[in-house]
This record gives C-alpha cells, structure tokens and sequence, in this order.
C-alpha cells in the first residue's frame, strides 16, 4: 500500500475528546483527528480551534474527522478534502457522547460562541 504524506495508520488517536479542550476545562462542537500522531482536537467551529493550532504548531498536514458517521480527511496543505485509509481503531468517538460536548461542560449560551 502506497503510504500518504500525513498519514499514519499504525497510531491509535489520543482519547475521546479535544487534548487541550480536557486539559483545560474547555467543550467543542466537533472532533477532528490529526492523521499522522493521533491528536484530538476541536474544529475550527469550536471555541479554540484546537485542531488547526495543532497542524500549524507541528506541521501535521492531514486530519480525519473524528464524528460517527464521517469518513472524510482534510488536508491543511492543499485546503481540501482528500482520500485516506482505515486509522488505527477507533474512527470515531463513542456515538452517544454529546455534540457540541462533553456534557457538563458546554454552556447553555454555546451558539454565540462558535465560529
Ligand atoms: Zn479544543
Ligand atoms: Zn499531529
């Protein structure tokens, strides 16, 4: 199999929720997935935008979303969607989590946080 830049199938991602949105007490609306280390980070509707921090602070160029259902990659590189392989497991995170989540944490007031 041809690997993509970008691209590592051998690592599993970082947990179920946005890394610095759980470090720091944080919600988000949705999760994408850095394809080459395995970070959880929110999208750039969220709050933080933790993932595109992540692919600018470390020159990863591809994420995968991380909702149930969604199969699609992106690539920072090029702005645009592109084909990629099956990730280490799991693809997603756990269907019932709450989005925007985790519950408990997002305010009742959300929609005029996002972007
Ligand atoms: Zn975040
Ligand atoms: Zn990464």
């Amino acid at each position: 199999m041809v690997s993509t830049p970008g691209i590592d199938v051998s690592v599993p991602p970082t947990g179920e929720g946005c890394v610095e949105c759980d470090a720091a007490g944080g919600w988000w609306v949705h999760l994408r997935r850095c394809a080459q280390c395995g970070h959880i980070g929110c999208c750039d509707s969220s709050p933080a935008q933790h993932a595109t921090a992540h692919a600018r602070a470390t020159g990863h160029t591809v994420v995968r979303s991380f909702e149930p259902g969604e199969d699609w990659f992106w690539s920072y590189e090029t702005s645009s969607f592109i084909d990629g392989p099956e990730l280490f497991p799991p693809a997603s995170r756990p269907a019932g989590q709450a989005a925007p989540g985790p519950a408990g944490r997002v305010p009742s007031d959300w929609e005029s946080h996002i972007h």
